[in-house]
């Protein structure tokens, strides 16, 4: 198999995926949006599932790597709805804000206000407060109580959206661990973004995606499964 055929095989297989957790845990396909992980994908790897129609949403961690592969003629000329999901410097916050769609991993007040100050006119940014799942100093987010209050006050921030929670699982925690985990913020979730409005859970990453959305991830992050350098099995 060449490249492109093995790009298209590895979405595919995690489309499949998709659709066999839905059907397991009695979910709609459509309630679910891939957003594909492109921070560590060649440029030639992503335009290829772009060139498809395959990915839309995308998700990217560092400011300026994102704003100069986005910002390129051939890449402009997609239609994506982007995402930051990495640490965000608030120093970066301003470009971000003109760049990014979406800050899925905010969890810090004073960023939110420079993002705010930032959106251009006429934009609506959304954001996902992110919420740590474990005691490690090392992970970001904010634990669920003080997240949960971060909502509350984004409400009155102009420019910005708050639609909903995002989270990394602890590695290497057991299945069982996890199915906990996420279903602990979901519910958080359910009652701090009523159904009806556009909210979304981003639960999720290569390893754990099917778990997460069983649990009623809407938002599962998708990197290394689609861009792997070999073949996902089918
Ligand atoms: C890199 C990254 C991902 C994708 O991870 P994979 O395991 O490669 O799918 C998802 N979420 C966040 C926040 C990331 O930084």
């Amino acid at each position: 198999m060449n490249r492109e055929e093995i790009l298209i095989n590895n979405f595919y297989a995690v489309q499949n995926s998709l659709s066999a957790v839905c059907q397991k845990s009695g979910r709609e396909p459509k309630e679910i949006t891939l957003l594909a992980v492109t921070k560590y994908a060649q440029d030639q790897d992503v335009l290829t599932l772009l060139q498809k129609g395959l990915i839309k949403h995308i998700g990217e961690s560092r400011v300026q790597q994102a704003l100069a592969r986005w910002t390129s003629p051939v890449f402009a000329s997609f239609n994506t709805v982007k995402h930051f999901i990495g640490h965000l410097q608030k120093n970066k916050a301003a470009k971000a804000a003109q760049l990014f769609d979406f800050v899925d991993s905010l969890d810090d007040l004073h960023t939110a206000q420079a993002l705010s100050k930032a959106v251009p006119s006429g934009k609506t940014l959304r954001v996902l407060v992110q919420v740590k799942l474990t005691d490690k100093e090392t992970q970001s987010g904010l634990p669920l109580d003080q997240a949960r209050r971060l909502v509350q006050t984004l409400k009155e921030l102009p420019g910005l959206k708050v639609c909903g929670y995002m989270a990394i699982a602890p590695q290497g925690a057991p299945k069982e661990q996890l199915h906990q985990l996420f279903r602990t913020l979901k519910q958080a979730f359910d009652a701090d973004f009523p159904a009806g409005k556009e909210r979304y859970l981003s639960l999720g990453m290569s390893e754990d995606f099917e778990i997460a959305v069983e649990e009623g991830s809407s938002l599962p992050r998708i990197g290394s499964k689609l861009f792997a350098e070999h073949l996902e099995g089918l």
